[in-house]
């Protein structure tokens, strides 16, 4: 018997159960134990006469009616149901969650948490609770799916513990275990899922936590220690006398931190190692120039250089910063993206192939599979997080061992970026241009909309523009698209004929929105109305206002991206927050956002707020992803993982030893990745 063993060995799990596991990512005995639950019910029941008026507190019963939902005014509903407790019968009722309806089941057991209103004798409901716990005071509540319910779940991870509980091996380092008093591996699983008291609960994490982050500080500290002693990478000698000439020709003198950034990816260039960077500065802290120089210092080793950003918006834009900067006699430049027309396209592949161009700009369409150069020496993203690892790796291949350089303006704090991008060096540009204007930022509520756009009036009347921000609608496209199309409809009846409002949104093909932007660009648009899609990177100085909509909608990162898109010329601009925050955190930040410019302070204060989970969502991500540790709460936790496993790699030979096995085994590579234990 083994933990690797198929989870259709445990009685009860035949082929359409199994199936449904794996939908969870439940395959292997190994997996169902390690399924940990994301949050523990305290249940404690309670008479119903001992209940004050207005108190909160869970109660359990059976469903005795379907439940009921009624809607009124935009937005608002009420869903009702009847359970009973003993004899009585209660009646409970949620607001504004609609979709709750399904997790009530006509005579299932159901445990709600809510505030008691004693007059009524009901029950106004906050949260559904499993009401399946055996009596335990702690009830675990795990991610489940329509097929798979948090009971049959549980049973079944009580059977795997029966059947395989002997067989969990420890394999972490006695010495570790010992000297952080860890829980052992076997009791630390079963408690994370069925712990006796919040104490062992907290142990049990501690444990798991610890783990999860040092085996990923292992291997990624790993790949990060062969990629260094690799000798093969490429030594870019480039030319110090150009690159010295071109930054001084410069429109302006490079900040300290520009100064800094840029010395330390020099230095990577010229060395033989393979250089892995991460480079992050605040939106506006002058990025594209420090590209250009490592682009262009590339370019004087003889080597050809890459820029590669997700949009088309972005890459004509970079395309057009570049030339700017460079002497066209000088440096050959070529943009691809997916609309590059196919004979120009053939012709760019071409010229790729033997070198006739030095730096290329473009987006996905730049990895492509007949894509071929002839001297790939740098390899530079934007915005790195909307590009998927293999992506990266693709467009890596294509040299012989490109140096490679991420930039970000996602800015996460120094400790954590250190710790958690395991395999990349980070350089920060932490400071801004001089001369800068700060932006204003004000927070308004909707009733104030007309007032500001009076205001906005005024702003336009002296030749510059602005922008309307509208959420994104995530669950559905289509409720996208119609916000975005009423929001442009009302700034249009109030700013026609006068001023020219243009719209555009992720539906919008590629072209029609390069036609929108363009327009804008040229200030025959004054307003644009638009989702996030302009989120990242696009540059029109003479825009002074940003507008945003339902802005309590937006993380912080994203509302101060957002922010960065004005306040790009000389002249003084301006934030506009609307937004009717629900509730106290919603209110703190958008004050916050009117208290500071920092990225980085707001990067840590949503952290705070919010949480990775929340602030690095699977969507942007780019920051790894724990299944139980969380990178802020738990970082004393992932420092100390760092320093154990750097202790470990300074041992020669490190996994053969005895002791060592274990984890060795834990973090062998797969085919597809490299090896690095040699
Ligand atoms: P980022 O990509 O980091 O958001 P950009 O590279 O787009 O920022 O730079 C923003 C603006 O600041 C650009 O117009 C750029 O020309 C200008 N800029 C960059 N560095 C400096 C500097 N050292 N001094 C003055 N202006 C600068
Ligand atoms: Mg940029």
């Amino acid at each position: 018997m083994n933990l690797s063993d198929d989870i259709s060995v445990l009685t009860g799990v035949g082929p359409k159960r199994a199936e449904n596991l794996k939908e969870l990512g439940i395959y292997t005995i190994e997996e169902l134990l390690s399924y940990y639950p994301f949050r523990y019910d305290d249940i404690q029941e309670k008479e119903l006469n001992e209940i004050q008026d207005q108190e909160k507190v869970t109660l359990k019963g059976l469903v005795v009616s379907e439940p009921v939902v009624s809607r009124y005014g935009y937005k608002k509903s009420r869903m009702m149901f009847r359970m009973m407790q003993d004899h009585a019968v209660i009646n409970v009722s949620f607001f504004n969650q609609p979709y709750l309806k399904d997790k009530i089941v006509m005579s299932e057991e159901i445990a709600v948490y809510g505030k008691w209103d004693a007059k009524r004798k009901s029950l106004n409901g906050m949260k559904i609770l499993a009401a399946q716990n055996d009596g335990e005071d702690f009830a675990p509540i795990y991610h489940v799916n329509k097929k798979v319910r948090q009971s049959s779940l549980i049973q079944l991870i009580r059977t795997g513990f029966e059947k395989y509980g002997n067989f969990i091996p420890e394999f972490l380092p006695e010495t570790l275990v010992e000297k952080y008093r860890l829980m052992p591996r076997k009791e630390a699983m079963f408690a994370m899922h069925f712990p006796n008291n919040p104490e062992e609960s907290h142990q049990a994490k501690r444990r798991v936590v610890f783990e999860e982050f040092f085996l990923f500080q292992l291997k990624m500290q790993g790949l990060k220690r062969r990629e260094k002693a690799e000798k093969n990478g490429l030594s870019v000698q480039y030319d110090v006398d150009r690159l010295k000439t071109f930054t001084q020709k410069l429109p302006f003198e490079l900040t300290d931190a520009q100064k800094k950034v840029t010395n330390e990816i020099c230095r990577d260039l010229m060395s033989p190692n393979h250089m892995q960077r991460l480079l992050q500065g605040d939106v506006g802290s002058g990025k594209t120039v420090v590209a250009a120089i490592a682009l262009y210092a590339t370019m004087t080793a003889g080597f050809q250089g890459a820029l590669m950003v997700p949009t088309e918006i972005l890459a004509q834009q970079h395309m057009e910063s570049l030339q700017q900067l460079y002497d066209p006699l000088e440096v050959r430049t070529a943009l691809l993206t997916g609309s590059t027309k196919t004979k120009e396209r053939r012709m760019i592949l071409e010229q790729l192939a033997t070198g006739e161009i030095d730096i290329i700009i473009g987006t996905h369409a730049l990895i492509q599979e007949d894509v071929r150069f002839r001297r790939l020496g740098l390899v530079i993203t934007d915005e790195q997080h909307r590009f998927g690892v293999n992506q990266r790796r693709i467009l890596r291949e294509k040299g012989l061992k490109p140096d490679v350089l991420f930039m970000t303006a996602t800015p996460i704090p120094r400790t954590l970026a250190i710790t958690a991008f395991g395999e990349m060096d980070v350089s920060i540009i932490d400071e801004m241009p001089a001369g800068r204007i700060p932006i204003e930022t004000r927070w308004i509520r909707p009733p104030q909309l007309d007032t500001v756009l009076e205001w906005m009036e005024k702003e336009l009347a002296h030749g510059h523009q602005a922008y309307v921000i509208c959420p994104l609608i995530e669950e559905s496209e289509a409720l996208d698209v119609k916000n975005a199309t009423e929001i442009f409809e009302h700034m249009s009846a109030f700013f026609n004929p006068t001023y020219q409002v243009g719209l555009l949104h992720g539906k919008m093909k590629n072209q029609e929105k390069e036609e929108i932007m363009q327009e804008f660009k040229e200030n025959n648009l004054q307003l644009l109305v638009s989702t996030t899609v302009i989120e990242v990177g696009v540059n029109v100085p003479n825009a002074t206002v940003m507008l945003i909509m339902d802005a309590d909608r937006f993380g912080l990162a994203q509302l101060h991206q957002l922010r960065g898109r004005v306040g790009r010329g000389s002249e003084a601009s301006y934030c506009i927050l609307v937004a009717n925050p629900k509730n106290e955190m919603g209110v703190e930040r958008m004050k916050i956002m009117t208290e500071t410019n920092n990225g980085f302070v707001l990067s840590e204060k949503d952290l705070e707020l919010r949480g990775p989970g929340e602030v690095f969502g699977a969507r942007q991500s780019g920051v790894p992803q724990f299944a139980v540790g969380d990178i802020v709460t738990d970082v004393n936790i992932l420092e100390v993982a760092r320093q154990e496993a750097s202790t470990i790699w300074t041992k020669e030979q490190w996994w053969v030893l005895p002791e060592y096995r274990g984890i060795a085994d834990k973090i062998k590579p797969n085919d597809d990745e490299q090896q690095f234990f040699d």
